[in-house]
């Protein structure tokens, strides 16, 4: 019985990509797949440090390889997709995680901040979802799609309109394309998580403001640990979670639910 229900969680001969690997999150979870037995390509930009990490994991027997990808460039995430391929295959579960943080208030928000978070966060998103599921539906494979939004996609922040409209982006796209996508055995699914000490939040939470923040806004009174999303993302990965398509998976802390 535990073989089997752990075994409906394995990604065991799955090829894996995970955009936004090179820190934080797509770090952490490129490793929990790997763990979890699939051959993981692992794309960023800063390729140095994907190399550093891609070759840790290699060291403890995961079978895993960097490509550059710049989620903004369509020729980069197609030249990528193609590099995993010629590793390992179709890619079959995508992590579509890479993504931007910067605050800046509205008033203060230039074209060029707009268009850049726009672009990495929400057209990313859609360009490598796209990419693979051409290519899955091309080679007529099933896969899993897991979209990395946010709970900002579902409330809002000050400071964050570009990228609360970016997130709410993502959350709608991952309900389309599961619509769409479904007749071709392609799960697309989101998790949006609360927060996370990552490079993204830049030590903010260790300030006398953040700590305040966590306490007040937060029903459980502490970040996330980057464990927590290791269980959301192996459902929606794995044929776990194969009867799931279009949701989004709160991780926060409770605090989408926090009283007003
Ligand atoms: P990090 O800053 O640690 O990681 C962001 C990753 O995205 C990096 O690996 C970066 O790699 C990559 N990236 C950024 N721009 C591009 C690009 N144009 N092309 C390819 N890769 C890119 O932050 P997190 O791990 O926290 O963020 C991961 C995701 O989680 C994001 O989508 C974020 O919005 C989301 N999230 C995070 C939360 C948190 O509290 N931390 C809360 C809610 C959502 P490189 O620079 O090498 O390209």
């Amino acid at each position: 019985m535990q073989k089997d229900i752990n075994s409906r969680f394995s990604l065991a001969g799955r090829t894996v990509l995970v955009t936004g690997a090179s820190s934080g999150i797509g770090a952490h979870l490129a490793g929990v797949a790997c763990r979890a037995g699939a051959r993981v390509v692992m794309a960023a930009r800063r390729v140095d440090r994907l190399r550093e990490l891609a070759e840790a994991l290699r060291q403890d027997g995961s079978q895993t390889v960097a490509v550059a990808m710049d989620v903004t460039d369509r020729s980069s995430v197609e030249a990528a997709f193609d590099a995993a391929e010629a590793a390992f295959g179709v890619v079959e579960v995508v992590l579509n995680n890479a993504g931007i943080g910067n605050g800046q208030r509205v008033l203060e928000l230039s074209e060029q901040e707009w268009s850049h978070m726009l672009s990495t966060n929400l057209d990313g998103v859609w360009r490598v979802a796209q990419c693979a599921a051409q290519r899955l539906a091309r080679a007529e494979r099933p896969g899993s799609i897991v979209n990395i939004a946010s709970m900002l996609g579902l409330r809002v922040g000050t400071g964050y309109s570009h990228y609360c409209a970016a997130k709410a982006g993502v959350v709608q796209l991952t309900k389309s394309l599961a619509l769409e996508l479904a007749r071709y055995d392609i799960r697309v699914n989101a998790i949006a998580p609360g927060y996370f000490t990552t490079e993204m939040t830049d030590g903010f939470f260790d300030s006398e403001k953040g700590q305040a923040y966590i306490h007040n806004a937060v029903p459980m009174r502490r970040l996330g640990r980057l464990e927590e999303l290791e269980g959301p993302f192996l459902l929606l990965a794995s044929q776990a979670g194969a009867y799931m398509s279009g949701s989004v998976l709160a991780v926060d802390g409770g605090q989408l639910v926090g009283s007003l």
